[in-house]
Formats: structure tokens, C-alpha cells, sequence
């Protein structure tokens, strides 16, 4: 059995108070809000924290509202909420992220504000101290070389949660906070292409809240993994689509491809103006796949995960495109 190693925790009651708790301690602390990937980490020994800053006290950080330009989303709002808010039914990619990722029990602790800030996980260093002991220390571990890149400059582990894609292709915003400041940028500006340093915020900075505009289309997510009941994704793909016959607008987002989930926009490009007949969504879905470039750290084999990429963007698509299709 793993145990946990001991520490302190404070439950501060606002995000600004969180963000200054952080910085005053800096490395000495953790951030936690479900604790469904934090409490696995500290128990592998990834992280061996003094001190834990605590979100489940932060007044209002729950709960899912309407706003004349759309929705605004808690970041301590569980993913068994998102998926079963009538508010988020015009939203189906989210839902449908939100309701695939992990377990039931799972999903009725962990918050939507851990999901996006999730490290990416690597099958080498997502293990215990004894099994990385023996295998000997990587890029992500601060010294060594990468298991699975030889040669890597940079660490490959995976963007392995189910709502960053989701939220890419339906244009969300996030909203940081910072002491007594905040900010808000597309959600795209969150995510690095660096599996050790994959989130673009400081380490003080709290997610506060996501906002989503107004549903004008239709949204799809879809989700590769080996056990339908349970695993992280090994690809995920998300489409939203504006359409009159023609499409006016579509967002194609991949995740578990790399360090961070990506949008094709060329590939949403090709689509625009015209209908989704079965030549276009073809090259759409190749120039998508021309995006992944997965190495040997998750499951099933990279070159298989290249190839499903296609084949999901592809079905995605063809999913919006009937409307008795996907929802
Ligand atoms: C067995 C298992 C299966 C899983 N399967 C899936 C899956 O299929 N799909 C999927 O997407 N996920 C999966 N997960 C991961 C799980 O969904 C995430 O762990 C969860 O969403 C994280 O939320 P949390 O509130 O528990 O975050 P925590 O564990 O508390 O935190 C996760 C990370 O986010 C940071 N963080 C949390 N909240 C904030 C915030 N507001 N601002 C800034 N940083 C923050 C923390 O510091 C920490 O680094 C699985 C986990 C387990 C244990």
C-alpha cells in the first residue's frame, strides 16, 4: 500500500487568498481541489509537499450559470455536474467530455479547474518511487534522459484529460487570478507544448472560472481508450460546428496527442463554406492527423494513435453533419 506523507493544510476562503497563500510559500505548496490526481502524485512521491492550499472553502468557486453571452463554469464544479447540468445540454462535446473521463466516483470529486490544470502523465514517470527507482530518473524527474525520446530536448508526456478539448473547440475563456488581480484568456493560451511546464499561468495563479459563448452549432467529443468504463483518454477529438447547409464556422481540437491539446484550425479552415461531403471531411481529417505526433508513452501504439486520429476527426464530422446524428 502507498501511504500518504504528512502535511499541512489550509483552506483559505477565496481564490485571491489561495493565489497569496501560494506565493508566500512558493514550492513548499500544493494547490488542491479534488485531489483525484494530487493525492495519487503525493503518494508516488512525485510530490513531497509541506503544505496543501485547500480550494473546497472558496466561496462561489461552484456551480454552473447562465449570462447573456453564454455560461460561466466554477473551477470548483465537479465533472459529475458539467455532465448533468441542464445548462450544459446545448454544449454536447463538454458533456460528453465531462461524462467519459474516469469513474463515477471519480468524476463526484474532481472539479473541472483540476481537470484542466492536470499535468500531463507519462507511462514511465506516472509510477511508483520503487518502479521509477529501478528504471532510473528522466527529463520530468530533473535529470537524465527521456524513456520514451531518446534524445528529447524537451519532456513527452501526454495532455491526458477529457475537457481541455472540449473547451478548445467550443472557444472558452478562462479566468485566472492572481493576489488581488485577475485575467481572462482563451483557453488555448493555458496549455504549453512542454510536459514539465505545461500550463502558460504563474504557480500562484488560481483558476477561478471558464466561460463559454453563446451554443450558436452543434459540438462533438470523442474518445479513444482501451476501457470504456474507465480510462484516460489516448486520443480525444472534439468538433463544434456553425452550420446553414454550409458551414459558417468549425473548430476541430485534439488532445492526448502531445504536452498540450491542439487546435487545427487549417483543417477547420477547409471546411468553411462549404458542405461536409465526404471528400472534404477526408483532407479536413488528414491535415487534422498531420498534428499528431505521438511517441511511445500511453496507451496503444503511437503510429495506431496517429491513424485513429483521422478516423475519429473524420466520424466526428460525419456525426454533425447528419442531424439525427450525433447530438
Ligand atoms: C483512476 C483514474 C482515472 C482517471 N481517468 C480520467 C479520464 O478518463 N479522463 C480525465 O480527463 N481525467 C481522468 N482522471 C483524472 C481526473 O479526472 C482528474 O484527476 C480530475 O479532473 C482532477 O480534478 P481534481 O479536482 O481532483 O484536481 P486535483 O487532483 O486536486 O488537482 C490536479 C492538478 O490541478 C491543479 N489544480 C486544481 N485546481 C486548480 C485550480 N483551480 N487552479 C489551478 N490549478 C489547479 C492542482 O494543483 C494539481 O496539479 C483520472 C484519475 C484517476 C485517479
Amino acid at each position: 500500500m502507498l501511504r500518504l506523507p504528512p502535511f499541512r493544510m489550509l483552506a483559505p476562503a477565496t481564490f485571491a487568498e489561495a493565489s497569496r497563500r501560494l506565493r508566500d510559500l512558493g514550492p513548499r505548496a500544493s494547490l488542491m481541489a479534488g485531489g483525484t490526481d494530487l493525492v495519487p502524485r503525493f503518494k508516488r512521491r512525485q510530490i513531497l509537499p509541506e503544505v496543501v492550499v485547500s480550494l473546497h472553502r472558496v466561496k462561489g468557486s461552484v456551480g454552473i450559470r447562465a449570462e447573456q453571452d453564454g455560461l460561466s463554469i466554477g473551477a470548483g464544479t465537479t465533472l459529475a455536474q458539467v455532465a448533468s447540468d441542464p445548462l450544459i445540454s446545448r454544449y454536447s462535446a463538454l458533456r460528453q467530455a465531462a461524462e467519459s473521463a474516469a469513474t463515477p466516483q471519480i468524476r463526484s470529486i474532481a472539479t473541472i479547474g483540476g481537470n484542466l490544470c492536470l499535468p500531463p502523465r507519462c507511462s514511465y514517470y506516472d509510477r511508483s518511487a520503487l518502479w521509477r527507482g529501478a528504471q532510473g530518473s528522466c527529463l520530468r524527474s530533473g535529470s537524465g534522459e527521456c524513456h520514451v525520446a531518446p534524445g528529447a530536448s524537451r519532456c513527452m508526456a501526454v495532455h491526458s484529460g477529457d475537457l481541455a478539448p472540449a473547451l478548445l473547440a467550443l472557444g472558452a475563456r478562462a479566468r485566472l487570478v492572481c493576489g488581488s488581480g485577475e485575467r481572462v484568456i482563451p483557453i488555448q493560451e493555458l496549455f504549453v507544448d512542454d510536459g514539465i511546464a505545461p500550463l502558460a499561468k504563474k504557480p500562484e495563479e488560481v483558476l477561478a472560472g471558464i466561460h463559454i459563448g453563446r451554443a450558436e452549432g452543434r459540438s462533438v467529443y470523442l474518445k479513444l481508450r482501451r476501457r470504456s468504463s474507465f480510462d484516460y483518454p489516448s486520443l480525444g477529438v472534439a468538433v463544434s460546428l456553425e452550420s446553414d447547409g454550409r458551414a459558417r464556422e468549425c473548430r476541430i481540437a485534439l488532445g492526448g496527442v502531445g504536452p498540450a491539446p491542439v487546435v487545427a484550425h487549417d483543417a477547420g479552415r477547409l471546411l468553411v463554406g462549404g458542405r461536409l461531403e465526404p471528400d472534404v471531411v477526408a483532407a479536413a481529417a488528414s491535415v487534422a492527423a498531420r498534428l499528431v505526433r505521438p511517441v511511445e508513452n500511453s496507451d496503444f501504439t503511437a503510429s495506431y494513435r496517429k491513424r485513429m486520429a483521422a478516423v475519429f476527426v473524420a466520424r466526428a464530422l460525419n456525426g454533425l453533419r447528419e442531424p439525427t446524428g450525433l447530438s
